[in-house]
């Protein structure tokens, strides 16, 4: 994709200076987070549920119900491959989201949170539940899945590494735009630390 066109004004973060009123593919995501999650609320709660309303623990239950569209295999305690992070056959282990798509998910519907007037002492993505539960998946899947999470030191002013880190791969030309300051940890060290794999992905070439 071309880098932003030097011609024309680059106030807004668009990759795409052809469309210059088009949102950043960073903010048509997050939009689109956040649309999913509150008519999520809606269609899955009896009664439906506001936003207000919602806890961490409802974001916990969105984040489990993410795991069905997954496509990052978790082995199971039982499985042979359990620890290997390049078996040689297939196995009947359940596909789940792969941490660093939760946590850059909670990332942006946290900032969404905000940036559509809600209060940052009752947003319910930055709640230490929802933070302990990512904790929890990082932790379990580096496990299952034998991968190796390296911290990385923590940059003033990028509260949000790890997100940064995955739009790097994703989209690399956003990068610049995506470091916009939601922080998907807040107690110091959860946002600073880069999945691992991403280094692995980078070289190997696959996303
Ligand atoms: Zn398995």
């Amino acid at each position: 994709m071309d880098s932003a066109n030097p011609a024309l004004p680059n106030t807004t973060e668009s990759p795409q200076p052809q469309l210059t009123t088009q949102p950043s593919r960073y903010e048509s995501q997050k939009r689109r987070d956040y649309n999913n999650f509150l008519n999520y609320l809606k269609t899955h709660n009896t009664p439906p549920l506001s936003l207000p309303d919602c806890s961490g623990a409802h974001v916990i239950d969105y984040l489990k119900y993410q795991d069905q569209f997954g496509k990052t295999k978790v082995h199971v305690t039982g499985c042979v491959y359990f620890g290997n992070p390049d078996p040689f056959a297939q196995c009947g282990c359940p596909m789940k989201q792969a941490w660093g798509s939760l946590d850059a998910l909670v990332g942006r519907l946290r900032a969404a949170f905000e940036e559509n007037g809600g209060a940052p002492e009752s947003n319910p993505f930055g709640e230490k539940a929802v933070r302990g539960y990512l904790r929890d998946v990082r932790k379990w899947q580096a496990k299952a899945r034998g991968v190796v999470y390296k911290k990385k030191k923590r940059v003033v002013g990028s509260s949000n590494a790890t997100e940064a880190a995955v739009s790097l791969i994703n989209f690399s030309n956003q990068a610049s735009g995506c470091g916009v300051g939601e922080g998907s940890g807040g107690d110091g060290t959860f946002g600073s630390i880069t999945y691992a794999e991403t280094n692995d992905r980078i070289k190997g070439g696959l996303v």
